[in-house]
């Protein structure tokens, strides 16, 4: 099974991605706990621990899907406050911040909505969940202190424009923080890596998820994804200064981060 992705353009693209993700939805968080062993969870927690969230902070999370990033930030705003407020003597309280979680499939976020609310998140505000595209964000100019996208930018048609858009809504000294899979640091792995991720995790979305079409594009939008120092230089191409990246598990992913300046 294949998509053929080379072959179709930017509309096609961004309604074959929609078709995936509105049927992966409902089991996405199973499938990524499977596919990774657990270890996306570590990874979010480190590009959280990146970003260092405050209380107050206005936060944007791109791409936010079913809400895993977008939750970390918010316990960790929710920490900062209540220890601020345990030192302050000031009479007014500390406030909260807003995390803003955007993402073009409605369907991910009704997900993410009901984890939210299972998990009893974002019940007296802080929390917002919006439709909308990474390449044209329905946010004003500077009005963010921070931006990650999380397993999103490489599945957005133009990444240049989405990283435009990032640089365009953060606030001056604002921060993006981006967490995608990337290339293998040890080349001796990438034959079992490639024997994983092409035989092993179309098999998991067939078995647990009914789907392995959109496993195979998952697997193969990432092949094609840029390495780490291309990727790093379209973030600098798009106005970003002190770009850096960090490897996590030997380069399956990699955390790039830049500021606005
Ligand atoms: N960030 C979440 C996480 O790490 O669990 C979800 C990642 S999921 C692999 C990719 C998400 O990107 C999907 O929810 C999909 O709908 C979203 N997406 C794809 N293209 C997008 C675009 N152009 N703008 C905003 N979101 C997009």
């Amino acid at each position: 099974v294949s998509f053929g992705f080379q072959d179709i353009n930017a509309n096609e693209k961004k309604e074959r991605v929609g078709q995936v993700f509105s049927s992966v939805a409902s089991s996405y968080d199973t499938m990524n706990d499977l596919m990774s062993g657990g270890l996306h969870r570590l990874w979010k927690d480190r590009l959280v621990t990146r970003l260092q969230p405050f209380a107050g902070m206005c936060h944007l999370d791109v791409a936010g899907g079913t809400g895993d990033v977008a939750f970390r930030v918010l316990r960790a705003m929710a920490e900062d406050q209540t220890r601020q407020q345990e030192e302050s003597d000031a009479p007014t309280p500390v406030q909260l911040g807003q995390v803003h979680v955007c993402d073009i499939n409605p369907d991910m976020l009704r997900e993410g909505q009901r984890k939210a609310g299972q998990q009893r998140l974002g019940e007296g505000g802080g929390l917002s969940w919006i439709v909308g595209d990474a390449e044209q964000l329905p946010f004003q100019d500077n009005s963010m202190d921070a931006y990650t996208i999380a397993f999103g930018i490489r599945n957005v048609t133009n990444i240049d424009a989405a990283l435009d858009e990032a640089f365009r809504v953060l606030r001056k000294g604002g921060a993006l923080h981006c967490l995608e899979f990337s290339q293998l640091a040890l080349p001796g792995l990438r034959e079992l890596y490639d024997a994983y991720s092409f035989r092993v995790i179309p098999q998991i979305g067939r078995v647990v998820a009914n789907d392995e079409a959109s496993y195979q594009y998952l697997v193969e939008s990432i092949r094609r994804f840029p390495d780490q120092k291309t990727f790093a230089s379209l973030i600098r191409d798009a106005g970003f200064s002190g770009v850096s990246y960090e490897n996590l598990s030997g380069g399956i992913c990699a955390i790039h981060s830049g500021f606005r300046l």
